[in-house]
């Protein structure tokens, strides 16, 4: 297990759960105290690597019952939005891409495509992601990408 405070600094103080701050000076016994959580990713031909990454503990003790959720922004305008923790794993095993949600408009897609790479540069660090807005049926496709 690495040192707290080093995996903290390495993720800036923020939960890679739920993407709010961690107080660095909270309890490591209360709810929101900062806790490390083993997450299984970049899987490759040698299995799973296991990186460890900032959690709040309370969020960490849900995470062991209940599959992990990264919520879409409130303020985004998507439509049929996919799970993103899904849509991530799928990618990191296959690689290719997918329709990750649909925008009633361009700059809607824009904008849902600037917050879903800065949310996956903390979620999935490391691993190389792209976006892509496409025209079609009337909406905005924005589709994710490996690679
Ligand atoms: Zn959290």
């Amino acid at each position: 297990m690495s040192d707290l405070n080093e995996i903290g600094e390495r993720d800036g103080w923020r939960c890679w759960l739920c993407d709010a701050p961690v107080d660095p000076e909270a309890s490591v016994n209360s709810d929101r105290g900062p806790s490390v959580d083993g997450f299984a990713a970049a899987k490759g031909k040698k299995g799973a690597v296991m990186v460890e990454r900032l959690a709040h503990r309370d969020c960490n003790t849900k995470k062991g019952k209940i599959a992990p959720v990264v919520a879409w922004s409130a303020d985004l305008l998507v439509v049929d939005p996919s799970p993103i923790v899904a849509t991530v794993d799928r990618l990191s095993r296959k690689g290719g891409r997918e329709v990750i949600a649909r925008c009633p408009s361009e700059s809607d897609a824009q904008e849902a495509s600037d917050w879903l790479l800065d949310r996956l540069s903390r979620f999935v660090p490391g691993m190389a992601l792209s976006t892509s807005i496409e025209p079609g049926g009337g909406q905005y496709m924005l589709v994710l990408r490996a690679g």
